[in-house]
């Protein structure tokens, strides 16, 4: 079986204004990577779907919904109008543009769609290489470049929709993912466990919101070998224990050496052998399925090697 390639056109005309770090060349910087290595051929490639406003509205308030959908809408408008659509700022760092509409919707619906073709057996894992990203959205609120929390709408469309007792969420972007956290705090058939530098942006993560939370907080400047270290001591008797039935990934790749947005040491080997250690546990509890979804990783070329590593692995190469 094969590992599904989930993106948009849309998702890359999303754009926060010039200078902004998640831009629209970080798809670019993967699809080179993709295409260099001769991996494009080994991906089961998809279009992403536009997500349905029920499905959004598993994660997010349907009054949340409804204000993005009117915000993000008249730009869209105004653009298809031909007028000039400044980037409009929802966040000190969070812009929209005519485009984000139709691209966040194009995310989440992503993360929806490679869920269903993981539990229907038509790919054993899949990546969606989508933006915006998601793991900073709360349940009613855009962050941190983020929209919708596409993670947590597909954890909730697995749970709801195609009747899984337990899923699990795994986020090794640099950054806490205080989105999913907020959204999936307390529910009980959901384990998350992530690993991420503190202090750094959005402060918080050191106090788990539920018991279902396994947050790792760790320094500024540490390395891969200590990462590995604690993802083996502290995340994966938790795996084991929660027998999850299948495993979403936050897959931010800003935890890189080379990233300047945090001080987090990991290489592409690291990311290899953690995505490795979750299909292990996919393999055990969860007849391997994996929807990893693109997050953070702003070192373009950084990006594109480490998201190659992601895949490689996650293909079985
Ligand atoms: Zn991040």
């Amino acid at each position: 079986m094969s590992t599904a390639y989930l993106s948009h056109q849309d998702c890359h005309r999303h754009d926060m204004g010039g200078g902004h770090p998640e831009c629209p060349q970080r798809l670019d910087a993967i699809e080179d990577w993709l295409i260099s290595h001769g991996m494009d051929a080994a991906l089961d490639r998809h279009d992403a779907p536009k997500a349905e406003l029920a499905c959004l509205e598993r994660a997010h308030s349907a009054r949340y919904v409804a204000e993005m959908r009117a915000t993000l809408e008249a730009l869209e408008q105004q653009a298809a109008r031909g007028e000039g659509v400044a980037p409009k700022a929802l966040d000190p760092d969070t812009f929209a543009n005519g485009h984000t509409w139709a691209a966040a919707l194009r995310a989440a619906g992503a993360a929806v769609m490679a869920t269903d073709l993981v539990m229907d057996g038509r790919a054993e894992n899949a990546f969606c290489a989508v933006r915006p990203p998601g793991h900073h959205a709360t349940r009613d609120q855009a962050m941190g470049f983020c929209f919708f929390n596409n993670v947590a709408v597909a954890a909730r469309h697995a749970l709801d929709v195609r009747g899984l007792d337990r899923v699990a969420v795994v986020d090794f972007d640099v950054h806490h993912g205080n989105g999913t956290e907020d959204i999936l705090a307390n529910d009980d058939r959901v384990l998350m466990v992530s690993i991420f530098q503190d202090p750094l942006y959005p402060y918080s993560g050191n106090d788990p919101l539920g018991p279902n939370m396994l947050n790792v907080p760790v320094p500024p400047y540490t390395r891969g070998p200590e990462v590995r270290e604690m993802i083996e001591a502290l995340w994966m008797p938790a795996l084991e224990r929660f027998k999850p039935q299948m495993i979403f990934v936050s897959a931010g790749f800003d935890a890189h050496r080379e990233d300047e947005l945090a001080q987090l040491g990991l290489v592409e080997a690291d990311y290899e052998w953690i995505t490795l250690r979750i299909m292990d546990v996919a393999r055990r509890h969860a007849k391997g399925r994996i929807v990893s979804c693109l997050e953070g990783g702003y070192h373009l070329s950084a990006l594109g090697r480490s998201v190659g590593a992601h895949l490689r692995a996650l293909a079985g190469l």
